[in-house]
């Protein structure tokens, strides 16, 4: 993709885009979904007059438009500000809603991998006396159904497991899982923003009570998200205001947000060849680094959705190895984060068991619509440069 256009100065090159799974390009035809919203549809979707009719008319067809591409009921989603705030209303909601029934704070089971969104909104149910368990995972990055089977106790309240990891891109055992919740009739709750769009959902075949959804992975804003909610699942409300989205996040909806959250999920239903594409581009990629740079490898094994990968190259810092290639026009990212000043490695690739210095080593890459095999190409080219000088300084340092 050339970012170029627009700036005040022409760029020495054209910068291209490997980052997908922080966020996506809005697509053409969803941006003019939501300019058309910005410009006509500015109602408040909850006024009874012709302009309040004509919002709502178009929350209720991107509400039908997102239950469509998961399989769901149009009454089963709720449009949330975002993935962030999808998983806290599924994990808070679900889990406080059975203390209220109980009397007391019970349990919830959550994996060692989640999205922050999971983990965070998990730690505050610790702070607020429920107990938590996080479910392991091994070197292939995934969950095993049998160590979550053994983490059951009579009052656990929720499962919360991801759908596909963020930084791995490994499909999690969903099905097998709500087998297991199921039996045990507790509420199964998946994050599925990294997998919408890049695997077929379909909540009544997964068999899951609860699935968050982000628009702004799905070529759509960001700042926009959904949560399905079986028919019958009780959930606390996050948020106290007005009776919107049957009264379970009140709050006058982001029309045009939503109608461009709708036109995504609507082009994605036609996405299975992009799908087939992206993985060979993505093997491509994979194949050609693992020949010509020595010291590589795959971080993650088995199902994995088609557009991630992640790479780890001993001996470099991985941070360095983002800014070289953000240098040579190629946008990329580690799972670090950067907290006070100190490079925290990924609590995902940690999980795995790689050591920190492994992880601090490693990139992650994700591909999308726009990316072609020349750019794959010049990426690998970088990457065997930019590779080889890091080694080369790291030496000599
Ligand atoms: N869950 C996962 C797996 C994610 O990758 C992200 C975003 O990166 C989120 C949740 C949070 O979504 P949002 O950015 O819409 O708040």
């Amino acid at each position: 993709m050339d970012v170029s256009a627009g700036c005040a100065q022409p760029m020495p090159f054209q910068h291209v885009y490997f980052d997908h799974n922080a966020t996506t390009p809005v697509a053409p035809e969803v941006a003019a979904t939501v300019v058309s919203c910005l410009g006509e549809t500015f109602g408040n979707a909850s006024s009874i007059h012709y302009f309040g009719q004509a919002a709502k008319q178009r929350l209720e067809s991107a509400r039908r438009q997102v239950a469509a591409l998961i399989h769901a009921q149009p009454a089963e989603m709720v449009f949330t500000g975002g993935g962030t705030e999808a998983d806290n209303l599924a994990i808070l909601g679900v889990a406080r809603e059975a203390a209220a029934r109980r009397g007391k704070p019970g349990h919830v089971i959550t994996s060692a991998i989640e999205h922050p969104a999971v983990l965070s909104a998990c730690a505050q149910l610790e702070r607020e006396g429920f107990g938590v368990t996080r479910v392991p995972v091994g070197a292939a990055g995934v969950v095993d159904p049998g160590d979550l089977r053994a983490a059951l106790r009579t009052d656990t309240a929720l499962i919360s497991i991801m759908h596909a990891n963020n930084e791995t891109g490994v499909v999690q055992p969903v099905e097998e899982i709500s087998r297991i919740a199921r039996e045990a009739g507790i509420p199964f709750h998946v994050d599925g923003v990294q997998a919408l769009g890049k695997a077929p959902v379909d909540v009544k075949a997964l068999g899951v009570d609860l699935y968050s959804v982000s628009a702004h992975k799905l070529y759509a804003p960001k700042g926009v998200g959904a949560l399905y909610a079986r028919k019958g699942v009780r959930l606390h409300p996050l948020l106290f205001g007005g009776h919107h989205e049957r009264d379970r996040r009140p709050g006058t909806e982001n029309i045009p947000g939503i109608a461009g959250f709708g036109a995504a999920a609507q082009l994605a239903m036609q996405r299975a060849r992009e799908n087939a594409r992206l993985a060979e581009l993505r093997d491509r990629l994979e194949r050609t680094v693992l020949d010509r740079i020595p010291d590589t490898g795959v971080n993650g094994c088995g199902a994995r959705v088609p557009n991630t990968t992640n790479i780890y190259f001993d001996g470099i810092d991985g941070e360095a190895l983002v800014i070289a290639l953000d240098l040579r026009g190629f946008a990329v990212s580690t799972g670090s984060a950067c907290s006070s000043g100190a490079v925290t490695p990924s609590h995902v690739l940690t999980a795995m068991g790689l050591s920190a210095e492994r992880a601090r080593a490693s990139i992650r890459f994700s591909l999308g619509m726009s990316n072609t095999a020349e750019q794959v190409d010049g990426l690998t080219r970088a990457l065997e440069e930019s590779v080889a000088h890091l080694r080369r300084i790291s030496v000599h340092a």
